[in-house]
């Protein structure tokens, strides 16, 4: 732990990356922590369309790679650690990780938020072999097979669009009678013969031998259940979930204000913990988009300039 940052970022996201961008470029000594590696939830996108100057074509992973390619060029160093404890209260923030411990003057909170479970039985279980998070990753293993997508938001409503380029047939599962969806993402869906959808439902059950092979549904207006099984010629079938996201704070609990689990900030990004920043999905907000993250980003490493010039004069 020899060596004291100006500021360390907890996460490699879109807000991680741009406050790495904007610290970088202002010669602060930076480090960026990230569990495994940088990216956050957008690499599991298969289209991005809403972030201003993405070309045709642009994907979550693609604008990543060209996002860490920016940050290289200002030599913030990048570690791969799992922080496991956090002393903020001082002038010099101590962060303990598996591997080694770090200390910084700021530190800027970007650890975002990971999907939802359903959590009905099975769910868990059948993780990896046919339950998936993630239409990018595990899409093509469904060629020529029947999926059921869970939830009614953008992520289901998407990613069932891009489901729907290898399984025959999608089902999307929604609890209400009425998606929340973006309207033009959704007539999209409408519009897709390959997309019908199973409304005032959820799931009870996910059932399998090995591999998920049925799937029990509740409609949630008449109470009747069920169950839905795999065709005998294809035998297994698809349940990707998209039910929402939950903030990764567990480290912060008891000590940053936050509500709902989500880290409380002011529009500096400042917490209520000097030298304590947080940007981008892991804090309260209205709109949780790529646009919006770096933006925080951007605003967290200025602010935490800031913070640092004040200390030392
Ligand atoms: P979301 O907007 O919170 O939607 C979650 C969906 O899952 C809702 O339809 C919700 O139903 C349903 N749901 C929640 N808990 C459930 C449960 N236990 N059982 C069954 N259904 C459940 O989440 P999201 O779609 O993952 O999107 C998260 C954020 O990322 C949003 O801000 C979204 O706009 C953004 N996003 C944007 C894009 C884009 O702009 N292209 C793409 C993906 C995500 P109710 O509707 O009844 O609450």
């Amino acid at each position: 732990m020899s060596i004291l940052y100006d500021v360390i970022i907890l996460g490699g996201g879109p807000a991680g990356l741009a406050a790495a961008l904007y610290a970088g470029r202002a010669r602060m000594n930076t480090l960026m922590l990230e569990k495994e590696k940088a990216g956050g939830m957008i690499i599991q996108t298969e289209e991005v369309d809403n972030y201003p100057g993405a070309a045709e074509g642009e994907t979550g992973p693609s604008l990543i790679e060209k996002m860490l390619a920016q940050v290289d060029r200002f030599h913030t160093k990048r570690e791969i650690d799992t922080i496991t404890s956090v002393d903020l209260s001082g002038p010099i923030k101590i962060l303990k990780g598996n591997k080694d411990d770090y200390q910084a003057k700021a530190v800027i909170i970007a650890t975002g938020a990971k999907p939802r479970l359903m959590g009905c039985p099975g769910e868990k279980e059948f993780i990896g072999k046919g339950v998936s998070y993630c239409a990018t990753c595990d899409a093509p293993f469904f060629e020529g097979l029947e999926v059921y997508v869970i939830g009614g938001g953008d992520a289901a409503v998407e990613e069932a669009l891009f489901i729907s380029k290898f399984a025959k047939k999608i089902h999307i599962v929604h609890r209400r009678d009425e998606l929340r969806a973006a309207k033009s993402i959704q007539q999209k869906a409408f519009e897709n013969e390959k997309i019908d959808f199973i409304w005032d439902t959820v799931v009870e059950e996910v059932m399998g031998q090995g591999f998920v092979n049925g799937i029990v549904l509740k409609n949630l207006k008449t109470g009747e259940v069920t169950e839905k099984k795999a065709s005998p010629e294809d035998g297994i079938l698809g349940v990707f979930v998209f039910v929402g996201y939950d903030p990764i704070t567990e480290l912060f609990e008891g000590i940053i204000n936050m509500q709902n689990r989500y880290i409380l900030t002011d529009e500096n990004m400042k917490t209520n913990i000097t030298g304590v920043f947080a940007a981008g999905d892991v804090r309260v907000k209205s709109l949780r988009q790529v646009v919006t993250a770096t933006s925080d980003g951007a605003i967290a490493a200025v602010q935490a300039e800031k913070y640092i010039e004040e200390m030392e004069n």
